[in-house]
């Protein structure tokens, strides 16, 4: 381990901010903020809930990020229907994908599934890792959700949150021999009733790539089945799920936050009805050390965050877990094979380079406005 002082102490990033046009036809933006997964619970819940001109609005925190609610409900409903929504995030969180908390899934995979025999899995989770494998192959292994070894070893996360001055950087062999535990290739599962899951002694599940996109699919259905919510957009740090129709008919406005400048936005998506937006981006969470930006998302290939012309990836689809997992996977594939790749599973793109240029696959191209005033 090599020890550094940062330069900068890394303000927790601001990922997409969503805008969204009230009745009064002002747009309406809400702060944004990253906070620490560990600290879930009551200690980090700011709830700010209120309700005006016929929305529950509120924030509050979960997943390690932040949570902001906007419903279109009846007043007596609405905070109800909030409070169970906040509640999903931390039953998901705690119950099944932490990677941290002793009580999950996650966890217990990690702990077991290199015994002999593996370890049982419920069904869901068997569907999630038969999933996330087959976007690993199809990404050529970009995405990949046994990191947790080489994540671990970077722990990216914890120093960029908590405002650490001073970092410690892995060697080189420390990053090889955690690469070599890594590798959904390596993975065996068996399906079906009955599912089980085998991994290589040393090896971790990690699905901080595709957490909150799980979790924008479960809030959905969560909403489908409360019809007293006509309509909703509920923001999880860099994941933006949109639901039902606005009461003045107006389509729901997702802003794409800035890389250059994440006050601002490069552009604003129209979206009608339910969609899934994800943002992967290296000002999400960051250190820099000795004039290296270390961002959190890392490749595969070489075991180091992914050094791409890349700053920032928003994907486009009706699909939580694919909003999310193709936004980390084309971070690192960048605009030629990524843009391949969103169309494979029919998601639009768009990407934000190094030099300021904005990418969109065809189809984003319906849904966007640029912000003329965006710069690099
Ligand atoms: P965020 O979670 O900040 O929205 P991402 O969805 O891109 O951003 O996920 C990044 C997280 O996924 C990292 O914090 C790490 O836990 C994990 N991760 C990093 N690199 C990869 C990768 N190549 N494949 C899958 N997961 C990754
Ligand atoms: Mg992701």
């Amino acid at each position: 381990m090599k020890i550094f002082f940062q330069r900068t102490v890394p303000m927790a990033a601001l990922i997409m901010a969503f805008i969204l046009c009230g009745g009064c036809g002002a747009a309406e933006s809400m702060p944004r903020e990253e906070a620490y997964g560990d600290q879930s619970g009551e200690e980090m819940r700011r709830n700010t809930g209120q309700y005006a001109e016929g929305a529950w609005r509120s924030t509050d925190v979960a997943m390690g990020t932040v949570i902001q609610q906007t419903l279109y409900a009846p007043r007596e409903e609405a905070s109800a229907v909030s409070a169970e929504c906040m509640e999903l995030l931390e039953k998901l969180e705690g119950e099944e994908l932490s990677w941290r908390l002793d009580g999950s899934e996650v966890y217990r995979i990690n702990a077991s599934a290199h015994e002999e025999g593996g370890c049982a899995l419920p069904e869901d989770m068997a569907l999630l890792l038969e999933q996330c494998m087959e976007i690993s192959e199809s990404s050529e292994g970009a995405f990949d959700i046994t990191l947790g070894s080489l994540t671990g070893l970077w722990n990216i996360d914890r120093w960029a949150s908590e405002g650490v001055q001073e970092v410690s950087l892995p060697s080189g062999e420390e990053v090889k021999e955690a690469l070599s535990l890594c590798g959904s290739e390596k993975l065996k599962l068996e399906s079906g009733p009955g599912a089980r899951l085998f991994m290589p002694e040393g090896m971790r599940l990690d699905l901080g790539a595709v957490g909150k996109g799980v979790a924008l699919s479960r809030l959905r259905t969560l909403l489908e089945e409360r019809p007293e919510v006509s309509g909703a957009v509920i923001s999880l740090g860099g994941s933006i799920l949109t639901y039902g129709v606005k009461p003045d008919g107006s389509p729901w406005r997702v802003a794409i936050t800035n890389p250059f400048d994440t006050a601002e936005n490069v552009g604003i998506l129209s979206l009608e009805g339910q969609w899934c937006v994800s943002t992967s981006g290296d000002y999400e969470r960051y250190v820099e050390a000795d004039g290296v930006r270390y961002h959190h998302i890392l490749d595969p290939a070489t075991g180091y965050p992914a050094d791409t012309r890349v700053r920032g990836v928003s994907i486009l689809s009706k699909d939580g877990l694919l909003s999310d997992a193709l936004s980390t996977a084309c971070f690192i594939l960048g605009p030629e094979k990524g843009m391949e790749l969103a169309g494979r599973y029919g998601a639009e793109a768009l990407f934000v380079m190094e030099d300021g240029e904005l990418i969109l696959s065809e189809g984003m191209k319906r849904y966007f406005t640029k912000n003329d005033s965006y710069r690099k």
